[in-house]
Order: structure tokens, then C-alpha cells, then sequence
């Protein structure tokens, strides 16, 4: 049964040992931090990314921490085609035989622009890249989530993701199509395996994305990657056995500012 409260989640120093967990766009942002604590916390990470370089910094820090090894898995989600897939989930299967967690973190931001002239093709890549890809991943991995004990799928969402926003466009749709797909994927699996699924936004984070998306911002008024990711460590650690279908939020809401 739940045990973790996500926002509130205070993390065990075993808490993830012997879980192994996959991590999309590990290399950088929320996904660096996210695989640098789910190491910390005992987990044997996949850091799936597209940028090598990226993957063996974070391999470097885990591994000066004290953390068990990790493996690079580099994967480029707009590119990668059927025979990548399957190479990523044939790796994990021969070293460890099944994935207790998957967290779907890679995402591309696109346009800030109007519908009325958003640009087709990256459109069509921010919704394969979100979205599809995302998919992708989940449905070649899915016998191995199958095959653990206590398995977590973790998709991110956004706050744009759940109310339409202007000018947010294949993004904000993106996000919305990742709610649904949590929403049909626990459907489907509950009750017949002991996989769950859940989406977590992590709100406003200071990363490469929130940078282009708010270039006036104040970066520093902005929480760090680091402080987030006990959520992540809940969700799909032993806490959150048992909780699925939900979409949660990494940070408590931001008041506004006074006037
Ligand atoms: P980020 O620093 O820009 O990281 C995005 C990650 O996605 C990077 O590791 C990037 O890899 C990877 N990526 C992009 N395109 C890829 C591709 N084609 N193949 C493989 N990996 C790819 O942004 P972030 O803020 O950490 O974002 C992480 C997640 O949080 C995203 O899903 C984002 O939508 C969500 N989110 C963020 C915020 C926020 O305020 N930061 C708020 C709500 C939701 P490279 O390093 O190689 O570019």
C-alpha cells in the first residue's frame, strides 16, 4: 500500500537498492538529477540520453559517489528506430532481467507560438519526441517492468498539461497526451500486473527548458534540479506501491508574488 507522500517524501538511505530504473534524458536537467539521487539512494540506473559525453559525466559522478555502476544507454528518441529500441530492453534483460522503474523524463519544449502559425514539422517532432517515443519505449520495455516484483512507470507531465495554455502549442499538447497515456496505460494494467503508472509534473525547475521558455526570469527565484527529486524517489520507490493512475506534483504551488 502507499506509504510516500510525494512532495513531502523524506528518502531513506536504501530506499532504492535493488531496484534497477531507467531514466530518459538522464544526461542533463531534472533527468541528471533525478538518476544522480535514484543512485544515492541505492538504485542500479539506466541513463538513456542522446548525448554520450552527457551520460558519462553523470556515469562519473555516480560512480565518485559511491553509487552502484550505472549503465549508458545512449538512445536519441527522435531518431531511434525499432531495432534501437529493442537493442536498449535486449541490454537490460541480459544484465539484469527485468526494471523495477522507468521514468520518462526526455522532452522537447518546441515553439512558444500561436497555433494559427505554429510550424508543422516541429510540431510533428515535439509530439514524436514527448509522446510517441515515449510509447516506444514503454511498450518494448513493458516484459520487463512485467517481469519485476513492484514495478514503476513514470511519465512527466506539466501544468500545461492540464489546463491549455496560449502559445504553449505542441508542447502543451504533448503534456495532455502523456495524462491520457498514464490514464489508459494503469487501466490496463491494474489488477492483472504489479505494474503502476503515474505522472509527475515537476514544476517550475531551473534547467535548459525553463531558461527558453522564460528568458526574463529571474533564474535564482527558480528551484534547483536537486530539490525535487525525493517526489521521484517516492514514486517509484516501495512508498508508492500500490498508487496508480495519478498525476502529482513534484513542488508545492508557488505563491504569487506580492504586489
Ligand atoms: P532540460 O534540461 O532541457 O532536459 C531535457 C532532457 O531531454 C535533456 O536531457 C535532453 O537531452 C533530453 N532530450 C531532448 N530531446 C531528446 C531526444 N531527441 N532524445 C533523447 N533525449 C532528449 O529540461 P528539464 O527541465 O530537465 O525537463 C525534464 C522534463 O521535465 C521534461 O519532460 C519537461 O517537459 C518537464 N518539465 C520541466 C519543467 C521545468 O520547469 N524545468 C516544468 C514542467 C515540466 P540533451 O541534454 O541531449 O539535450
Amino acid at each position: 500500500m502507499t506509504t510516500c507522500e510525494p512532495r513531502l517524501h523524506v528518502a531513506a538511505p536504501d530506499e532504492l537498492s535493488g531496484r534497477v530504473i531507467a531514466i530518459t534524458g538522464a544526461g542533463d536537467g531534472i533527468g541528471r538529477a533525478v538518476a544522480l539521487a535514484c543512485a544515492a539512494h541505492g538504485a542500479e540506473v539506466v541513463l538513456l540520453g542522446r548525448k554520450v559525453r552527457k551520460l558519462e559525466a553523470v556515469y562519473d559522478e555516480i560512480v565518485a559517489g559511491g553509487g552502484p555502476e550505472p549503465i549508458i544507454a545512449p538512445l536519441d528518441l527522435e531518431r531511434a528506430t525499432a531495432r534501437e529500441y529493442d537493442a536498449i530492453a535486449d541490454a537490460i534483460r541480459a544484465r539484469f532481467g527485468r526494471l523495477d522503474g522507468l521514468l520518462h523524463n526526455a522532452g522537447l519544449l518546441g515553439d512558444l507560438s500561436p497555433i494559427e502559425h505554429y510550424d508543422v514539422p516541429l510540431w510533428t517532432r515535439v509530439l514524436h519526441v514527448n509522446v510517441t517515443a515515449a510509447f516506444a519505449l514503454t511498450q518494448v520495455l513493458l516484459p520487463l517492468l512485467r517481469a519485476a516484483p513492484d514495478a514503476s512507470i513514470l511519465f512527466t507531465s506539466s501544468s500545461v498539461g492540464r489546463r491549455g495554455r496560449a502559445y504553449w502549442g505542441a508542447y502543451a499538447v504533448s503534456k495532455f497526451a502523456l495524462e491520457g497515456l498514464t490514464q489508459v496505460l494503469a487501466d490496463e494494467m491494474s489488477g492483472v500486473t504489479h505494474v503502476r503508472v503515474n505522472a509527475i509534473n515537476p514544476g517550475a525547475t531551473r534547467t535548459a527548458m525553463r531558461r527558453a521558455a522564460y528568458p526574463a526570469e529571474v533564474a535564482e527565484s527558480v528551484p534547483l534540479p536537486g530539490t525535487i527529486t525525493a517526489a521521484y524517489v517516492c514514486l517509484l520507490g516501495p512508498g508508492a506501491r500500490g498508487m496508480t493512475g495519478q498525476t502529482v506534483d513534484a513542488q508545492a504551488p508557488r505563491l504569487p508574488r506580492p504586489a
